[in-house]
């Protein structure tokens, strides 16, 4: 199993030099160290010449090749309009994939079903915290128009969807949060706030021209 503290990097800095030739690694080219900051080398001096580049994406493969490699090193470029390194794919001996790829094949289907059984169970939690966050919208706004709650408790849930803080006997929810998603709900439904943009007006300017119908509309659901 892989486990060394190396990475790859797609070089941006300038000036990098390989600690074992002594030559300079140009920008784009990849250099091998723990951070961009460290000693490293060239690639050409690095383990991994004669490895090969495993794109991103498949997650079993990912994790199948990196198992059967003795080293496994991840690629980094730097997104600069995100600030952030990004992965590009990790490097592993070939032989690895090829074995990564047998397993992959052979428990397939296996997978599918069990990604399917995930997302029939994911459907059936969405369900539940629809029906529960609606109910609870309904003990706050007694007054609010028949299955309205719904409709605000699954635009609630679709937004946050994967998001942490989503199962519903986990969370309890708070009062400040069922009156954001009720007030978003009416600025939407019960007022022209969307037909106001383009018009000449900033967002604050439309909201707060709006505020003391809200007001009403919310204080007669209650
Ligand atoms: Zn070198």
């Amino acid at each position: 199993m892989a486990n060394t503290s190396q990475n790859i990097f797609i070089a941006k800095k300038q000036k990098l030099r390989c600690s074992n030739c002594g030559n300079s690694i140009p920008i784009e080219h990849a250099f091998v160290a723990e951070s961009e900051d460290s000693k490293g080398t060239c690639f050409a001096c690095s383990p991994f010449v004669n490895y090969t580049l495993l794109p991103p994406g498949n997650v079993a493969l990912t994790r199948r090749s990196k198992k059967h490699s003795e080293l496994c090193e991840v690629l980094f470029a730097w997104n600069q309009r995100r600030k952030r390194y990004e992965r590009k794919g990790q490097y592993v001996e070939r032989t690895a994939i090829i074995k990564a790829e047998e397993e992959c094949a052979a428990d397939e289907a296996t997978r599918a079903i069990k990604n399917e059984k995930a997302a029939v169970i994911r459907a059936a939690k969405d369900q539940a915290y629809i029906l529960e966050f609606g109910a609870a919208i309904r003990a706050y706004y007694p007054n609010c128009p028949a299955q309205r709650e719904y409709e605000i408790a699954k635009h609630t849930c679709e937004k946050y969807s994967g998001r942490v803080g989503r199962s519903a006997r986990a969370k309890q929810f708070d009062t400040k949060m069922i009156d954001l998603a009720v007030v978003a709900h009416i600025r939407h439904t019960e007022t022209n706030y969307d037909s106001q943009f383009g018009k000449g007006k900033g967002k604050k300017e439309i909201r707060s021209d709006l505020s003391s119908s809200i007001k009403r509309i919310i204080n007669s659901w209650k």
